[in-house]
């Protein structure tokens, strides 16, 4: 058993405006605790807090200032944890902080570049990398992802999510057994044998939380994750079997209501915002003070899953991060608070280990032949499963006869043999059914009296009856208990077979944003695990392809205005910046291949070169009468050398090769990520578009539409234009394109009468068909408001 409180660290991100002097300092003396300091600006500190404090200290485990790197802290955070896990321990890491402040940056990692991923993808590659390193246990791993929003759990790896909306899914509940343990129903468990197939389900998950995101619900912000891998080992032979939990927890923005109260005093009592943070703080301020007997983990679904990490079997570790500016110090100084007192939580965590029924069985089963082998040796007769219609009359005639017998004394002489006893009671049961007069005391008399007569061999005889009597209880119960398994398993077959067929059904060409990469990812994966990668990335295509909804259904038009859109779009850079780099890696990948290859046949070359060379040695022995010299000639010895400068040079490229590959794949999952999100982010827009057509058509139908869309910055400009009055951020976001007319501060304050008179309608009351007609409307539309726009800049000007 382990003791150990909650580990807390402190991340401080690096600030989106220039560094605001003074704000924290860090000291980190060696000997003492680090304790980070949060000074308020004098401003600030006059009306902000009650008493006029004016700094702030907090300890922490380790602060890992604005310049620390991923592998940073992934090397001092996360490792140690996923060490323990590989031990046989439980392991938790959550981040917790305010929205912004770099949880999912920490605990996912960033979207854009390889060097940026976070705690889970490197824990991945850490955790696999140990496995096949040892090779004295056998390891299965399996992956859940659990996303909780507003109480309710959703499993985020469902394969029904390419169908339905998050609503329309089972919910994940909370079961517990009498044990107290908590068990999570529809919550499914994926297998995953490689760092690939693990990476691929965070990806997945990842996606199908993003596409679940609406306005409303912000899932990002308001929504916790719980990404799980649950390992299992045990040594070859053993029964034994080990289970380790490693939960890493991207909590919702911890931020509360009522920030600062009249007068801009801190009000101790906010609120936050998020119930579900409400609760875990309870459980935490119940855990931090001694003598509290009842902790209130069941008050919310979040606060019953991480149980055994609150406070229980589990090595827990907190990552508070802060985004230390100016206007969040009241934010950065609860989650300060918020540690130290978790840091006050001691857990205990123990090695899970239990007994596998299967293998017990395999143990039985030996022990019972042993017995059986036993048996015959007292018997000295091998005994078959049944006895035969020969030995059945034969037995029936002697029990008639011993029946008939008047003679006390007699007896009914079967031999050591429990088929045969059992078959003689129950013919004397059948018998006694029958005719219903043999007395009970009959029978018992009468074995009473073989008791007596031949105490040494019953003895032995009735103590192995019982010891087989027992083993086929177990054996029962253990069998019983594999059916019901065997059963889950099979429904759970059927149920995944059911979705691949659905899959396969679903197949049809995969969606392309004009990547070129997609048919090299095909040829880079190694042979033996082809298969598996089809099968993976063969569901991530089809994910793409059903929730980017089938641009090949898209109208011409809408297609057009999908171009555009992905042009001007912020992210657009990025997804180029990365096929950029892929394209980089592909070749580097393409030419390093080659360079094997060839280091593979120079290599062959050198070894046939050797052993001719052996060869003509020994032809030159025989034919000359010349003993063939034991070291090897100067020529051989450069040979060899060349040789093993080969291998060295094959081993580092393969290596190299081999985290090009999972580079790669990394990538190609960013940019798949980013495609949906531009999609979605499109249709948004798009059905914005719709909503103003519908409302303007009149004003609309009026204008020329002959004009052609203009391409060029200034109508950029003015799309920019025409969405700076709308109310949705999603809007503003996707046209980010700034104005480059000195006017354009004063066009974008100052709507046109147009826009004005624009009574919104919210997006859903527009049926978004796909139908070109109306698609071509919409096209039609944005260029005419484009070219009314255009006109009146110009007026402008
Ligand atoms: P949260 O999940 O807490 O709401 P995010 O992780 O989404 O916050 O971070 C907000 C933004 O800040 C993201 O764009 C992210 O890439 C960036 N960011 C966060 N932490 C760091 C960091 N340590 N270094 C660089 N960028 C960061
Ligand atoms: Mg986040």
């Amino acid at each position: 058993m382990v003791k150990q409180t909650i580990q807390i660290f402190a991340r401080v991100k690096p600030p989106v405006r220039k560094h605001q002097q003074g704000i924290y300092s860090i000291d980190e003396d060696e000997k003492l605790i680090p304790s980070l300091e949060i000074i308020l600006p004098r401003d600030l500190a006059d009306g902000f807090v009650n008493n006029k404090r004016e700094s702030y200290k907090f300890k922490f485990q380790r602060i890992f200032d604005q310049d620390a790197n991923q592998e940073t802290i992934f090397e001092n955070i996360a490792k140690p944890v996923a060490g323990s896990v590989l031990a046989g321990y439980n392991g938790t890491i959550f981040a917790y902080g305010q929205t912004g402040s770099g949880k999912t940056f920490t605990i996912t990692g960033g979207a854009e570049r390889y060097s940026d991923r976070g705690i889970i993808p490197r824990t991945l590659s850490y955790i696999f990398e140990q496995l096949q390193k040892d090779s004295s246990k056998i390891y299965t791993t399996h992956i859940s992802y659990l996303e909780i929003y507003n109480e309710c759990g959703y499993d985020l790896l469902d394969p029904r999510h390419e169908a339905s909306s998050l609503e329309d899914l089972p919910k994940v509940t909370i079961l517990e057994d009498p044990d107290q343990n908590i068990h999570l129903k529809n919550l499914t468990l994926h297998q995953a044998t490689t760092e690939e197939e693990a990476l691929n389900l965070l990806f997945l998950g990842d996606t199908n939380r993003m596409i679940a995101e609406t306005p409303m619900n912000q899932a990002s912000t308001r929504s916790h994750c719980i990404f799980t891998i649950h390992l299992s080992s045990k040594e070859p032979g053993s029964a034994t079997v080990r289970h380790a939990k490693l939960h890493l927890v991207d909590l919702a923005g911890s931020e509360r209501v009522a920030k600062t109260g009249v007068g801009g005093h801190l009000l101790t009592e906010a609120k936050y915002i998020n119930l579900s943070l409400h609760y875990l703080e309870q459980v935490i301020i119940a855990l931090s003070e001694k003598h509290r007997s009842h902790i209130p983990y069941r008050n919310s679904m979040m606060t019953s899953v991480l149980r055994d990490s609150l406070g229980g079997n589990c090595m827990t570790t907190m990552i508070a991060t802060l985004s230390l500016e100016k206007r969040n110090l009241d934010e950065s100084i609860s989650t300060c608070r918020f540690a130290q007192r978790v840091a006050l939580i001691k857990n205990e965590a123990v090695l899970n280990e239990e007994i596998d029924p299967r293998l017990v069985i395999k143990r039985l089963q030996k022990e019972i032949q042993e017995l059986k082998d036993e048996l015959a040796m007292v018997t000295g007769e091998q005994r078959t499963e049944a006895l035969t219609e020969a030995e059945l009359l034969q037995l029936e005639k002697l029990i008639t006869s011993f029946l008939e017998d008047q003679d006390p004394e007699s007896r009914l002489e079967v031999g050591a043999d429990m088929r045969k006893v059992h078959h003689c009671f129950h013919h004397l049961k059948k018998l006694l059914n029958d005719k219903k007069i043999l007395e009970n005391n009959t029978v018992s008399s009468e074995s009473k009296d073989q008791d007596c007569q031949e105490p040494l061999k019953e003895e032995e005889y009735r103590k192995l009856r019982d010891i087989l009597k027992q083993r086929d209880n177990e054996i029962n119960i253990l069998v019983n208990m594999l059916k019901k398994e065997k059963k889950k398993a099979q429904e759970a077959l059927h149920l995944a077979g059911m979705d691949r067929r659905e899959f396969r059904h679903s197949q049809s060409p995969p969606f392309r944003l004009g990547n070129p990469e997609e048919g090299q990812r095909m040829r880079l994966s190694s042979a033996p695990s082809q298969a598996q990668d089809f099968s993976i990335l063969g569901k991530r295509s089809s994910l793409l392809h059903k929730k980017i909804g089938m641009r090949e259904e898209m109208s011409l038009g809408r297609q057009e205005a999908f171009e555009i859109f992905k042009r001007d779009h912020a992210d657009s850079v990025t997804i180029d910046d990365n096929k950029q780099i892929l394209k980089q890696r592909f070749s580097e990948a393409k030419a390093l291949g080659e360079s094997i290859n060839e280091a593979r046949s120079k290599i062959g070359h050198l070894k046939e070169e050797i052993t001719q060379r052996h060869i003509q040695q020994v032809a030159l022995g025989i034919s000359e009468n010349m003993a063939v010299p034991l070291m090897p000639d100067q020529q051989e010895e450069k040979l060899r050398s060349q040789l093993e400068e080969e291998k060295r040079r094959y081993k580092t490229m393969f290596t190299r090769l081999k985290a090009l590959k999972v580079e790669i794949e990394h990538l190609q999952l960013l940019m798949d990520k980013a495609k949906v999100k531009l999609q979605k982010e499109f249709e948004v827009w798009w059905a914005e578009e719709a909503t103003n057509l519908q409302v303007n058509s009149p004003a609309v139908n009026s204008l020329d539409h002959t004009k052609p869309f203009l391409q060029t910055s200034d109508s950029q400009h003015e799309r920019s234009q025409l969405l700076s009055n709308k109310s949705d951020v999603n809007a503003r976001k996707i046209l980010p394109s700034p104005c480059p007319s000195p006017h354009s501060q004063k066009q974008s304050s100052t709507s046109t009468p147009l826009e004005d008179s624009i009574p919104k309608r919210p997006v859903s009351s527009i049926p978004l068909t796909g139908d070109s007609q109306t698609d071509s409307d919409i096209i039609a539309f944005i260029k005419a408001r484009q070219s009314i726009l255009q006109k009146q800049c110009l007026g402008s000007n």
